[in-house]
């Protein structure tokens, strides 16, 4: 248990823990994970776009 099984929605940033998590998306190998459906696909259509926004805050 810790920060390690908390993951971050990156299309509505809202933080997940990943053994809760109802919508996940592979994309380059890597896995995301999103709050529901709705989020899981605008981050179909654009995965770069957020991949992108999750970059820039680091
Ligand atoms: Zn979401």
């Amino acid at each position: 248990m810790g920060e390690d099984s908390l993951t971050q929605d990156l299309v509505c940033g809202m933080m997940l823990r990943v053994d809760k998590v109802k919508a996940t998306y592979t994309y380059h190998e890597k896995v995301y994970y999103f709050c529901g459906m709705g989020c899981l696909e605008r981050f179909k259509k654009e995965p770069d776009k957020y991949i992108k926004k999750e970059k820039e805050k680091l």
